[in-house]
């Protein structure tokens, strides 16, 4: 029997929804209350009394698409990067995140944000920037939610501004970064990549997160000479190096994962180990082989690498990782249903969730955190359609979110940012660019 309710925020009326086994219901009501789903129900618009009534006859509300690996500090370098020649994140990224400052990196967050909200991304984790505390007031004060990082590094031949002087050091800066963060925004600590640093920040790292119970991250096997120089460095593969020195006690966020070993998916198997593939970014390195680590039960997620890799819409990796998969793997077994789009969608959403750490978001269910996005079915790219969750996976762009509820609280209303002014952002962000040439320059 159906719960009687009196009162809630927002009221979704008459729409339809993605259910968690990625199947569409419609004519539902949904009620969220306090920053929760508190039911879905067959009454309309007298299911309770509402603050905010939404209806929804051509909408479809689905789960918030949860980004499990951007850079904030490369938003502004977006265009730059197409067609460089590899390594990209040695040659540019790194040295342009060097010369950030608050202000810029303040303005980093706000384009992110807008970014992230416009396409249907409730949620993220940030690869870590000089200034993970500038973001939180920017994430949080606009209602997304998110894990942040420092970045770390010690690196003799990283820029200055982020070399960490000491391990000792290193590690105080990320607990110092924990404690400044609060609410939606929760930390996650982190070194760049396994063999950008001495070993002794990697155990450091590695450990203090599991003293803290903190999550780490660090891009893992993401090009094959860095798998091969890990292997001339520590004489073993990074999973597998990593699990017999004991350090894989926290949960991992592994972002890439494209070049593992049978002996590595184990591992990921075995331990906590959450994996974010960039499909954009991807392109210039490598397949991963993500049937093998999804029937290993490992949790994937998605990724966008951040706005330089083509930007942060999270729809347009499910599609291209369609693509990607048919041809590479789909084609050479005669299986064109390698990578099918419920598995991308749970990818962007239940997997996203796992890679934030927040199992109480990425599905739509009564009792769950109500962090979903409305999608304009109406679209002349959407409908008719025989079958929308296929539309959703091969047609659909972040351009046709509608709305978007995060912790309960409508961030986006008719493509209407609510939490943050645009056209004052766009405005000092002209001005950032001319007063610093450099930007544009690397
Ligand atoms: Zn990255």
């Amino acid at each position: 029997m159906e719960k009687e309710i009196h009162s809630c925020d927002i009221l979704l009326t008459n729409t339809r929804y993605l259910t968690p086994d990625m199947q569409v219901v419609s004519g539902k009501s949904i009620a969220i209350a306090q920053g929760r789903i508190l039911d879905i129900t067959d009454a309309g618009a007298e299911a309770c009394q509402a603050e905010i009534v939404l209806p929804g006859e051509h909408l479809l509300w689905m789960p918030g698409l949860i980004d499990g690996h951007l850079h904030t500090s490369q938003q502004l370098l977006r265009g730059r990067l197409l067609d460089e020649k590899p390594v990209i994140w040695k040659r540019v990224n790194v040295p342009f995140e060097s010369r950030l400052d608050p202000e810029s990196s303040r303005l980093s967050a706000q384009l992110a944000a807008m970014e992230m909200i416009s396409c249907g991304t409730t949620g993220f984790v940030d690869a870590g920037g000089k200034y993970p505390e500038v973001f939180a007031q920017v994430y949080g004060d606009c209602g997304l939610r998110g894990r942040l990082s420092v970045m770390t590094n010690d690196n003799p031949h990283a820029p200055e501004s982020l070399r960490a002087p000491s391990v000792s050091q290193a590690v105080d800066r990320l607990r110092s970064m924990r404690d400044a963060l609060s609410g939606r925004m929760k930390p996650i600590y982190s070194v760049t990549t396994p063999t950008a640093v001495s070993e002794a920040l990697l155990r450091a790292v590695f450990q203090a997160a599991a003293e803290d119970g903190v999550p780490v991250e660090t891009h893992m096997n993401e090009y094959a000479s860095e798998v091969t120089e890990f292997i001339e460095r520590y004489g073993a593969r990074p999973f597998t190096w990593l699990e017999s020195e004991g350090l894989l006690q926290a949960p991992l966020v592994a972002p890439h994962c494209i070049f593992l070993a049978q002996e590595e998916i184990e591992v990921l198997s075995r331990r906590d180990v959450r994996v974010a593939h960039c499909p954009f970014s991807n392109c210039g390195k490598g397949v991963p082989p993500t049937p093998q680590l999804l029937s290993a039960g490992v949790p994937v997620g998605l990724g966008t690498d951040g706005s330089a890799h083509g930007g942060l819409d999270l729809f347009r990796e499910m599609r291209l990782f369609r693509g990607v998969m048919n041809v590479t793997r789909g084609v050479a077994e005669a299986n064109s249903s390698i990578m099918p789009a419920q598995t991308l969608l749970r990818m962007a959403t239940q997997g996203g969730a796992a890679a934030l750490l927040e199992p109480e978001t990425g599905a739509i269910e009564p009792g769950r955190l109500a962090d979903l996005i409305a999608i304009d079915i109406d679209a002349p790219h959407l409908w008719p359609t025989q079958d929308l969750v296929h539309s959703l996976v091969e047609s659909a762009s972040g351009a046709d979110v509608r709305h978007s509820i995060i912790d309960g609280a409508l961030v986006m209303k008719d493509r209407e940012l609510l939490t943050l002014d645009a056209h004052r952002i766009r405005r000092e962000a002209e001005l950032l660019l001319e007063k610093n040439p450099w930007m544009c320059r690397w």
